[in-house]
């Protein structure tokens, strides 16, 4: 059976590994977008829900090629803070703001709330576009909590905040392999696993 081409809206090569690791066993073939000349694309992401964004930076490669196109968004939803940071997790202390600042940020923001009233999760949502431009999205999710102070020394972004529920380490404590099997994006995957199959009309390999 011959491999049907999908194309990650990522230049991000542990994102795009990490696809090709849960898909493994189906009859696909990930491209970056670097993979298929489009490495300069960069789609603003100015929609206020994940699905919005995903979709959009999707559909704006679906343009350009005649292939299936897959793309992600992310963001750390705190109940106390009505959802906050949210879609705009990236930029939560402004503009081009670091990982270090958001961190601050949201320390700040929560400052005085006991553990028991900081709970949070991870959302990720993967849109896939079809060649004939139908489409569909998935949603990942890790729950958890905003710890008092930063710890660990792994991962990126609010890693060392998140305390995963049901391991009482953050992310960073826990390290990549632990993560890349619990988190929000290894959910959301698996999810696209199965949305593939019916899509597609293929079984595992
Ligand atoms: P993106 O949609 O994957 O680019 O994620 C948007 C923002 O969410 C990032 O800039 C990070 O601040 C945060 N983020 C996404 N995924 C993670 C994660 O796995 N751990 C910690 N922070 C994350």
């Amino acid at each position: 059976m011959s491999k049907i081409d999908i194309v990650a809206a990522s230049g991000n090569k542990y994102k795009i590994q990490e696809i090709k690791d849960i898909l493994k066993d189906l009859p696909v073939n990930i491209l970056s977008k670097n993979d298929v000349g489009l490495g300069n694309l960069e789609t603003d992401e100015d929609k206020d829900t994940l699905e919005g964004n995903a979709l959009k930076k999707a559909v704006e490669i679906s343009r350009k090629i005649d292939s299936v196109v897959i793309a992600d968004d992310t963001g750390l939803f705190v109940d106390k803070l009505d959802g906050r940071p949210g879609v705009y997790s990236s930029r939560y202390a402004g503009e081009n703001s670091t990982y270090e600042e958001n961190n601050k940020k949201l320390l700040e923001e929560l400052k005085d709330l006991p553990q028991s009233e900081r709970t949070a999760k991870f959302k990720t949502v993967i849109a896939i576009v079809l060649r004939d431009g139908s489409y569909k999205t998935v949603l990942g999710e890790c729950l958890g909590s905003i710890g008092l102070e930063p710890k660990g020394e792994n991962g990126f972004g609010y890693d060392p905040l998140f305390i995963v529920d049901g391991y009482n380490k953050t992310f960073a404590e826990l390290g990549d392999e632990i993560k890349n099997k619990i988190s929000h994006r290894a959910d959301a995957l698996k999810k696209l696993k199965n949305q593939l199959k019916v899509m597609l009309e293929v079984d595992e390999v």
